[in-house]
């Protein structure tokens, strides 16, 4: 468990980080308010926050009128809490590469990250299941006896996982759009 009062400075810019207390969780998070605007958040602090209904106002507060500097962020970045190289891990339904400490848990997040991630989890939560029962619905018809043309074709790529995924996003923009 990490030290959420120690000053650390930014995986991604090396820039010192604030604290921002987040008055409704009852924590503080590291946000790079004077470089890059990166968030760190300490073990499972990131899970306060990643659905849309969560507040996390303070942050969004603390970004108005700031302008971040670019980051490359493909590089491997250090932990700063604990001196450990971090890991590109999905997050946000899996769409979002961020940066996770195996060692203490801390999580980076590149500016603009939290809302995507908040936006995809919450897309998620609304569609999952009925996503679910079209895939499923789709399934079971296939399984009879189709000769030939897109039947078959279905027949045999539905229960991989890229067309699942395929199928997924069409349903979800879909849905999403109509
Ligand atoms: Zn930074
Ligand atoms: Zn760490």
């Amino acid at each position: 468990m990490a030290d959420t009062l120690r000053e650390i400075t930014c995986p991604a810019c090396d820039a010192k980080m604030a604290k921002i207390y987040m008055e409704e969780a009852g924590v503080n998070v590291d946000v790079c308010l004077d470089g890059c605007g990166g968030i760190l958040f300490n073990n499972r602090e990131l899970e306060k926050f990643d659905e849309q209904h969560e507040n996390a106002d303070e942050i969004f507060k603390a970004y108005e009128g700031k302008t971040f500097n670019p980051v490359e962020q493909s590089e491997v970045r250090l932990c700063t809490v604990c001196n450990t190289p971090m890991v590109k891990q999905g997050a946000g339904v899996g769409n979002i590469q961020i940066d996770v400490c195996n060692t203490c848990g801390a999580k980076f997040l590149d500016h603009g990250e939290l809302e995507k991630i908040r936006k995809l989890k919450d897309k998620d939560l609304k569609y999952r299941a009925k996503v679910d029962s079209l895939v499923d619905a789709v399934v079971a018809e296939n399984q009879m006896p189709i000769s030939g043309g897109i039947g078959s074709f279905a027949q045999k790529h539905i229960k991989t996982t890229p067309f699942r995924a395929a199928f997924e996003n069409f349903v979800y923009n879909y849905l999403e759009n109509k």
